[in-house]
């Protein structure tokens, strides 16, 4: 992905991803000096926390993949802030290197994934009355984790992670085994992480307010966008 232009597209899939990649303004090949990663995102906010965390071991490209989101409008307003977060990130980490006189930072990337409820829907099929965490969740991170996964080995990832266990509503052995299946299944490495440990959660929150983030209360799809399911924070 070498070079690509600000907004560029993919040809990949159906065509419909698109996003934009750090380029080497020489011309020359961008020097890595640590391995790319894949990271699935679910929302900017969950995403801060996660970033923050990978940054000094990963050169990180965020895969903003999230076809379960309902309504379009509010799909919209999460892509938004996934992308005020990394451009946000990218320039404070650049200025605070700046600052110190060591260039080492590797800008974060990003690949918006296609957007298309109908996959989810058809994953989501007959689980519509399951409760939040039930086989409907499972069927969901399925088809998120084997995009990313999938998407991770056509563009020469060698490693993918998923933001999804920041949240404390998440079941993380769950998330895991799906993870560690399709990373199999593609032969490329699934980052097993609890991302809600080590005061992840609450790191995701301190940071969403500091880049001004808007933060969701419901997890995404509109089996949980009711009154009930918005008393949870994501
Ligand atoms: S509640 Fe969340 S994880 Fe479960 S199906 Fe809906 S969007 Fe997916």
């Amino acid at each position: 992905m070498k070079g690509l232009a600000p907004w560029g597209s993919l040809q990949w899939n159906t065509g419909r991803e698109r996003g934009f990649f750090e380029s080497a303004e020489d011309g020359l090949e961008l020097k890595r000096q640590r391995p790319r990663l894949l990271l699935h995102s679910c929302c900017g906010p969950c995403s801060t926390s996660v970033i923050e965390r990978l940054v000094s071991e990963y050169d990180v490209t965020v895969y903003f993949y999230n076809p379960n989101i309902d309504p379009e409008e509010e799909y919209q307003r999460r892509l938004a802030s996934q992308i005020k977060f990394i451009e946000g990130f990218n320039q404070s980490r650049k200025a605070l290197e700046t600052e110190k006189g060591v260039l080492t930072f590797h800008q974060v990337e990003f690949i918006e994934g296609e957007y298309c409820p109908e996959d989810f829907y058809e994953v989501a099929q007959g689980f519509d009355n399951e409760p939040e965490g039930g086989q409907r969740c499972v069927e969901c991170f399925r088809l998120r984790l084997e995009k990313t996964a999938k998407m991770a080995r056509w563009a020469g990832f060698p490693i993918f992670a998923t933001t999804l266990t920041v949240s404390p509503h998440k079941d993380y052995d769950v998330i895991t085994e799906i993870g560690l299946y399709f990373g199999r299944k593609c032969g490329i490495e699934y980052l097993a992480t609890d991302f809600k440990k080590k005061n992840g959660y609450a790191r995701s929150i301190e940071l969403s307010k500091e880049y001004g983030l808007y933060r969701q209360h419901y997890c995404g799809c509109e089996y949980s966008n009711t009154d009930t399911g918005k008393e949870t924070d994501k």
